[in-house]
């Protein structure tokens, strides 16, 4: 049997997925969920002309010969606090007293700052002064933010497919939008099989291993907008995959991970098989070389190898891309860079994906492994801040070759 390419096993089974409906969701649960559609200002923003500073709301005119050794004294006619219209429209020789973000009176053009009045002390100063003095010129302008000068309305704020960021909520409420409309969480069941698997939190018997796929795919899938389907640890007999995986209805894909290589108790394989579809592939890759795809039932499939940084790589290669197609982002969005080996390396030919750890040394980045490479040793993957891939057909290459490598960080 020959080992099938990388990047056709992933066409393969992108093929099967499509971007999922939207839903509105309440802004304040938004963070990390993907935009379904463009947001587009409704409104100018700011939507009134308003005072940027605490000061007075003066024509310009007034004051242009305004000086600390020459102040110009103007009856203060109205008081301005934010979140209040102004009572009077400012006349010549009028000053309102006004604070940061209240709207501007019809017919000033210039906000003093208190500063630079004879009121500055305003703790002083809580009631509205009869009068001020102004100690310095103003520009028409000055301290004033005008309706629409961050934003027009009909201008694209937010573009659709975009993961929304905490500043991106903040723009969303500033626009008023209380329900927004993100892309439907992918809904993930998630399988951990074997006999030898315990769960955390319990004594391990004999021969037991505690189960961590559950913990590492779980946590990917969540890092990755998923919400998860748990179906625990399968034993390793037809019925106990079956009872597990019935829980699996409602899900948009399964992953599973081990039970599919080639041992005598590995039901996994044959389960799906019965209930639906299954491919069972040799990957041209290490670590993970053996990956299922299929359906059980109407629901796709996909089984990663068991060993913890096989099913950690796996998850990257071949589940990552799913979830962003389903979450509207086909692309290809890894963090590729190129680095320089500090160290000679062996491959066996397979496209490897090795644990490293890349730092930046005069100006460049160079890599290095961090501990072997067995598909067991999550040790390696935890000292690792990238993957570096050595091409398929590459047996090994000297220090100082240049690399790529896929930063996780
Ligand atoms: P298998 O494909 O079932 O033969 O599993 C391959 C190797 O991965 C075995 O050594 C398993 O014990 C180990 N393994 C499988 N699943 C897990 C898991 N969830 N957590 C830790 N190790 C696992
Ligand atoms: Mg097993």
């Amino acid at each position: 049997m020959s080992l099938l390419p990388v990047k056709e096993a992933l066409d393969r089974i992108l093929v099967s997925f499509d971007v999922l409906d939207s839903v509105h969701v309440p802004l304040k649960e938004t963070v990390g969920r993907v935009l379904a559609e463009e947001i587009v200002a409704a409104t100018d923003l700011p939507l009134f002309d308003n005072s940027s500073m605490d000061g007075f709301a003066v024509r310009a005119s007034d004051v242009i010969s305004a000086g600390s050794a020459t102040p110009i004294r103007l009856p203060v006619v109205d008081d301005i606090p934010a979140g209040t219209m102004p009572t009077h429209q400012l006349q010549a020789g009028e000053a309102a007293r006004i604070m940061t973000g209240a709207p501007l009176p019809v017919g000033a053009d210039a906000v003093v700052p208190v500063e630079e009045t004879d009121v500055h002390e305003r703790a002083k100063e809580t009631t509205l002064p009869e009068s001020v003095a102004i100690l310095k010129a103003a520009q028409v302008g000055a301290n004033i933010r005008k309706r629409g000068d961050d934003i027009k309305r009909g201008d694209c704020i937010l573009p659709k497919g975009l993961r929304l960021r905490p500043q991106d909520l903040g723009m969303l409420a500033m626009l008023g939008i209380a329900d927004v409309p993100v892309i439907r969480k992918p809904r993930i069941a998630l399988l951990s099989s074997g006999d030898e698997l315990t769960p955390i939190g319990q004594p391990l018997g004999e021969g037991k291993i505690y189960d961590v796929n559950s913990y590492t795919l779980g946590a990917l899938l969540k890092a990755n907008g998923c919400e998860i389907i748990p179906l625990g640890v399968a034993a390793d007999t037809p019925t106990a995959v079956e009872a597990a995986l019935a829980n699996a209805k409602d899900a948009d894909l399964i992953v599973s991970s081990a039970g599919v290589s080639m041992g005598v108790f590995d039901f996994i394989k044959e389960t799906i098989e019965k209930n639906g579809n299954l491919n069972f592939w040799r990957i041209n890759m290490r670590p993970g070389k053996p990956l299922t795809f299929g359906h059980y039932q109407k629901t796709p499939f996909i089984g990663l190898a068991g060993n913890p940084v096989s099913a950690f790589v796996g998850f990257m290669i071949f589940v990552r891309p799913v979830i962003k197609k389903m979450l509207g982002n086909p692309k290809d969005d890894r963090q590729l860079s190129r680095a320089i080996l500090a160290e000679a390396i062996q491959s066996d030919g397979r496209e490897s994906y090795l644990r490293a750890k890349v730092t930046r040394e005069n100006g460049s980045l160079t890599a290095r492994l961090t501990g072997h490479q067995g598909s067991g040793n999550l040790f390696s993957m935890v000292q690792a801040n990238a993957l570096l891939i050595v091409p398929a057909g590459v047996k090994s290459l000297p220090a100082g070759t240049e690399v790529d490598v896929w930063l996780l960080d």
